[in-house]
């Protein structure tokens, strides 16, 4: 019997494939453990020979000045995405554990990225000033430079695209950098970049390897302008300190612990279909925005917890691959280990209604299955209300009224999302400002655009994601200073501070 040929993925650099002096990765499929296909791993050199490879093009080619092929270039990676759906979808399942629809909707949200900023990459316009009779002002909008891409597991090709779209259509040269447990989407779409002949090569680079130290010698190095990170906020803190020695521009997209707010007066079928829903189950809860913290209204608590305990108690956890599956496994040993233990402290600080164990029953047994859980009563200050758990773990608080429910919302660390539930416009636009997040959901949970900005307040984050601010996110704006007249000819008053 002939052994089935298991792909290996390697670098991109400068245009060319390349394996890194790193070794070899193995990546498991986390719902039965099969290997999938292995990936090259890269060192430090590998890391400066991309860095090297993305400054030559920025600085050698017209990619900067050539709006128009940057809008083609990425109306071709939307198309091509477009093209590959079934194979790319699979694949991210297979790597990454997640559903085949979440699959297909992730790819489907990568190319809509990469269309809307093609739309942007021929308007990344500045402005003019009148400053007097005798000068003017030109503020023009330039991109950074190079910027080192850092994504994480969980959205592997969604949370690229949305820094990659908007750093290329600003006219950046980048370094990608996968999570080390899912490089292999990302490296069928690199292939994809490559065929596109409007791309110069070495404007688009891809190392994988570990988070240390390839990812922080892409945050160190003097040549990378900017880090766009998404991640674990602790991780990003990182970032921040290494990032300081070189005074480089980051973007942070960071963890979460969004509060989805149910008021008794919400539509109720809809309100528990988004606290479910919301905590992004079917991802077996490894979302950032994820809504893992349900507040609800003491009047409507115990109809509202029997409701949700059902249907938790219902969903159909399996491999992502399988059809009508609702959850799927948790990335990886560690990460099941992790989530495991929050769950043990969460027995301690509240009330399990659902779930609480890991999922073993026949084939479950070979991946990392863990039973959608719902904790009751839980104490505001409680870890498990606290901490991003990044797991199928849903915790329930209750409040009796408006002030009580936003300043519960408040009380954590972060503010990425957070999500109201009612029937009257005018309390849900007033806690919707109370709420210190980048982004509220009113009567839904979780739907992202392109074309509407999205981001973290607190420690979730710094800067924004989509949108305009996204695009000018990866941009640095220059002021051209232009004398009309001959200064010797004009009578003037003194000019500005000159600091
Ligand atoms: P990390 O934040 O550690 O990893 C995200 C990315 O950063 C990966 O590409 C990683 O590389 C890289 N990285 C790690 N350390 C550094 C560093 N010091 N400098 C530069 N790059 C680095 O998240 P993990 O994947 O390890 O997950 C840990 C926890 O983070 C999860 O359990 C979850 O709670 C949370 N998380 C939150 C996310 C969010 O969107 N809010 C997304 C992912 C995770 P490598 O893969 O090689 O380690």
């Amino acid at each position: 019997m002939i052994a089935e040929q298991v792909k290996v993925y390697q670098n991109y650099i400068g245009g060319e494939w390349r394996d890194g002096g790193g070794g070899q990765l193995e990546i498991r499929d986390p719902a039965n453990g099969e290997l999938v296909y292995r990936a090259t791993s890269s060192t430090v050199d590998d890391a400066r020979a991309a860095i090297a490879a993305a400054k030559a093009a920025f600085e050698r080619t017209e990619w900067a000045d050539n709006a128009v092929a940057r809008a083609k270039a990425l109306y071709k990676m939307a198309d091509a995405l477009r093209a590959h759906l079934d194979e790319l979808a699979e694949l991210l399942t297979r790597e990454g554990g997640k559903p085949l629809s979440v699959s297909r909707a992730e790819v489907l949200r990568g190319a809509d990225a990469l269309e809307y900023y093609a739309g942007l990459a021929r308007n990344v316009y500045g402005r003019s000033i009148n400053l007097g009779p005798h000068e003017m002002a030109i503020l023009m909008r330039e991109p950074v430079g190079v910027v080192a891409i850092i994504v994480p597991w969980n959205m592997a090709l969604s949370l690229l695209t949305r820094s990659l779209a908007p750093a290329l259509a600003a006219g950046n040269a980048v370094v990608i950098k996968p999570a080390s447990l899912t490089p292999g989407a990302t490296a069928e779409f690199m292939r994809m970049i490559d065929e596109i002949p409007e791309v110069p090569k070495g404007i688009v680079n891809y190392v994988i390897g570990p988070g240390s130290p390839v990812g922080t010698e892409l945050v160190k190095h003097p040549d990378v302008d900017m880090v766009a990170f998404t991640g674990d906020t602790s991780t990003g803190k990182e970032i921040m300190r290494l990032a300081a020695d070189t005074l480089k521009k980051v973007s942070l997209e960071l963890g979460g612990k969004s509060p989805n707010i149910v008021f008794a007066d919400a539509d109720f079928d809809r309100a528990i279909r988004g606290a479910i829903t919301g905590a992004s189950l079917f991802h077996a809860g490894q979302v950032c925005v994820a809504g893992t913290r349900v507040l609800v209204q003491e009047d409507i608590h115990d109809r509202f917890m029997e409701r949700v305990r059902e249907i938790t108690a219902k969903m159909r956890v399996g491999p992502g691959l399988e059809k009508g599956v609702e959850v799927g496994p948790v990335i990886s040993q560690a990460q099941l280990e992790r989530v495991l233990d929050y769950i043990e402290v969460g027995k301690r600080e509240a009330e399990l209604v659902v779930g609480g164990k890991r999922l073993t029953e026949g084939e479950l047994a070979k991946g990392y299955f863990i039973a959608p859980t719902v904790f009751d009563r839980v104490p505001v200050d409680a870890r498990i209300a606290q901490e991003e758990i990044f797991g199928p773990v849903i915790s329930v608080l209750t409040f009796k009224n408006e002030q009580e429910a936003a300043e519960i919302a408040n009380a954590t660390v972060y503010g990425l999302a957070a999500a109201v539930w009612t029937n009257d416009i005018n309390k849900a636009l007033r806690v919707a400002r109370k709420v210190r997040a980048g982004m509220v959901w009113v009567n839904t949970f979780g739907k992202l655009y392109p074309n509407a900005e999205m981001g973290g307040f607190k420690q979730s984050g710094i800067g924004r994601q989509y949108g305009l601010e996204g695009l000018w996110e990866f941009t640095e704006l220059k002021h051209i200073n232009i004398q009309l007249t001959d200064p010797s000819r004009v009578r003037r008053a003194p000019a500005g501070d000159g600091a």
